[in-house]
């Protein structure tokens, strides 16, 4: 991966003025509503349309794809639209027939990346190829795995690659379907900050009225593109039906996103800038969400203490953790002051809260 600026070329030779932007529906299902989409993004910022074939569900007996027969509804989009192709593959026959019949970007699933052995037979397959071949990251938060997958594909001559942020599986459940953990997304960027990085805020979100916050934060953070699964009639779609958009949408979407450009010096300060503050608000989102957590885990110890009739206040403990909090702090730049002001406020949250709780 020495010369990873090579990577970037395709994206660059499409000479856009807007990020990349990958519409289509989660999976195709029948030629005409294929096509009725592909109309409907046809003179749009849209560059590539997307459609799973195959399609990897969680559990068996939902809709799988229609398989084969959608690689020929592609052919007829590109032919009718001019738009480029792109679908997911899993195998190597996936490979075979998608190559077979010209589809322009090949990305691999969040399931498939979890496997060597599945993405060494893709890369395999997919040798020396010159269409665009997108690794989304893992369902699980394993940079390495991710890393992995990118070094198999660029082993195998594949040059015009790229990575699809889709987050992360988690047993707790979130307002996210999938967790960003955008700092995953942006130590990736800093290894390789010429591999095209693309978000993909459908499968983050899972609900279609959280797309364009997640989508504005991507580009914030300077992601090259957008993935965005998009139906003609979303509440009827065959899978991910909570999650996609109407073409309408889309439009809207794209027009009211604040795109930056980094082309001076002035404009790369700003954008550095500006990715930088991205990632403080990720981080003082995440805090808020943490502290919110311990609140909650401190409403449920002050149930069980009015259940037993315990005290509020229990001095020991609190002095414990504030001994070890003071030496996690000096390990991470943080002054005991600091230490002592940040926990005297969570702890006096928390006795308010359990207070609340005792006395009903
Ligand atoms: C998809 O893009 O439709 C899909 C199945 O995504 P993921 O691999 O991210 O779950
Ligand atoms: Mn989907």
């Amino acid at each position: 991966m020495e010369n990873s600026k090579a990577l970037r070329t395709w994206l660059d030779d499409h000479q856009l003025d807007h990020p990349l932007v990958i519409a289509g529906p989660c999976s195709a299902e029948t030629e005409d509503q294929v096509l009725d989409i592909a109309r409907s993004l046809k003179d749009t910022d849209v560059n590539y349309y997307r459609a799973g074939i195959w399609k990897p569900r969680t559990r068996p007996g939902n809709f799988e794809g229609v398989g084969a027969i959608g690689l020929k509804w592609l052919q007829q989009v590109k032919k009718e639209t001019g738009l480029k192709t792109a679908t997911e593959v899993a195998n190597r026959v996936h490979v075979e027939l998608a190559l077979e019949h010209d589809v322009d970007m090949l990305w691999i699933g969040a399931r498939s990346t979890v496997s060597p052995f599945i993405v060494q037979e893709i890369a395999d397959a997919l040798k020396g190829t010159d269409k665009v071949v997108l690794l989304k990251n893992p369902v699980n938060p394993d940079l390495s795995l991710w890393l992995g997958g990118i070094e198999r594909l660029y082993k195998s001559d594949i040059s015009k690659l790229g990575v699809i942020h889709r987050g992360f599986s988690s047993y707790e459940k979130t307002k996210y379907r999938n967790i960003p953990e955008w700092q995953i997304a942006i130590e990736l960027q800093n290894r390789f900050p010429d591999l095209p990085l693309i978000c993909d805020p459908s499968h983050i979100t899972g609900k279609r009225d959280m797309i364009f916050d997640v989508s504005q934060t991507a580009l914030d953070l300077n992601y090259d593109g957008l993935m965005i699964e998009t139906h003609c009639d979303p509440d009827n779609a065959w899978s991910d039906a909570a999650q996609q958009v109407t073409p309408e949408k889309l439009v809207q979407i794209m027009k009211d996103l604040k795109i930056r450009k980094e082309t001076d010096e002035e404009s790369e300060y700003k954008s550095k800038l500006g990715n930088m503050r991205a990632q403080i608000d990720v981080i003082d989102n995440n805090l808020i969400e943490t502290l919110g957590k311990r609140m909650k885990i401190a409403d449920e110890i002050g149930q069980l203490k009015k259940n037993r009739n315990v005290a509020v206040l229990q001095s020991k403990r609190w002095n414990e953790i504030l001994g070890k909090m003071i030496l996690e702090g000096e390990d991470h730049g943080l002054s005991e002051e600091f230490i002592l002001k940040i926990f005297k406020a969570i702890h006096q949250e928390s006795i308010n809260h359990q207070e609340k709780i005792i006395n009903g």
